[in-house]
């Protein structure tokens, strides 16, 4: 009998760390988190691994890139706002979002307030490197391939975005 219980208890414990695994930051916390204050954010490296998955971590922080097609949102078509991963400012409108055939989210304009563009020299390419404004978190690239009225694509990688419907 006592065995049956610890058993019983163990997997309730087991599937408790992986629902909280899979649900990193899922979530909009509007309570207590406001999506259009763009007060700088301090994170150390290791504060970041603690709350975000490995892919957010990887795109936010070592700015790396997503494989195309394979993120959550690049043929979402869904109306709404798309949040920073990391630290849930407002970025991008699905009013902005456009279809570019990369693979990847791309929208003509940004929540200008909230997103940031810095010199990416990276690789031998000159681009400007699409940064949050708040935790400085690396969301991808703008091009100047994109559709009016801006002419810009901003590229961006869904690991480091979290998207509200209305
Ligand atoms: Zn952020």
């Amino acid at each position: 009998m006592k065995i049956l219980i610890s058993t019983i208890l163990l997997i309730t414990l087991i599937s408790c760390v992986n629902y909280a695994e899979e649900n990193k930051y899922l979530i909009i916390d509007f309570e207590n988190v406001n999506p259009h204050d763009s007060t700088k954010i301090k994170k150390s490296k290791k504060e970041w691994r603690e709350i975000l998955t490995a892919q957010a971590y990887n795109v936010l922080i070592e700015k790396g890139t997503e494989r195309a097609f394979t993120g959550k949102y690049w043929n979402n078509n869904d109306k709404g706002i798309y949040y920073c991963k990391g630290c849930q400012l407002a970025l991008f409108n699905s009013e902005t979002k456009f279809k570019s055939g990369t693979g990847w989210p791309s929208f003509y304009d940004r929540v200008k307030t909230n997103v940031k563009l810095v010199n990416d020299n990276s690789f031998g390419m000159i681009r400007s490197e699409v940064i949050c404004k708040r935790c400085d978190g690396h969301l991808g690239h703008v091009f100047d391939d994109g559709p009016n009225p801006t002419g810009l694509r901003y590229c961006i990688n869904s690991a480091a975005l979290e998207f509200v419907s209305e």
